[in-house]
């Protein structure tokens, strides 16, 4: 694969903010405030995410997150550019295509 087919590297600061749309177990010790967790179905005390898919602490209008100091653990092992951060932007991607396709049917 040469330069100019490699896709770029993928950046925060330019992205739909993708991994705060997966689920995020929160830990015991972990002092989330209770508006923003819920319990899903196996149990487990989550982020809450809203309708439109994405978790409640985002900041929407920044779209960073609105509890960046406090953020949950597995949010901040989370690594820009990693081998998930990649597979899930291009999920992403490609279901954002494909509802435009069907949108535009
Ligand atoms: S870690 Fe990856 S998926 Fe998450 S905001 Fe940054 S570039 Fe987007
Ligand atoms: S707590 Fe913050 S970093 Fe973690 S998913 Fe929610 S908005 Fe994203």
């Amino acid at each position: 694969m040469t330069s100019a087919e490699r896709p770029a590297a993928a950046r925060c600061s330019s992205c739909e903010a993708v991994c705060c749309r997966l689920m995020v177990v929160l830990q015991p010790e972990e002092s989330i405030p209770d508006h923003l967790t819920t319990y899903s179905p196996k149990g487990y005390r989550v982020m809450k995410r809203g309708e439109d898919g994405w978790c409640v602490a985002m900041n929407s209008v920044q779209m960073n997150c609105g509890i960046y100091e406090t953020r949950p653990a597995v949010c901040r092992r989370f690594v820009m550019n990693g081998p998930y951060c990649r597979a899930i932007r291009e999920d992403y991607s490609r279901d954002a295509a494909k509802a435009l396709q069907e949108s535009a049917r």
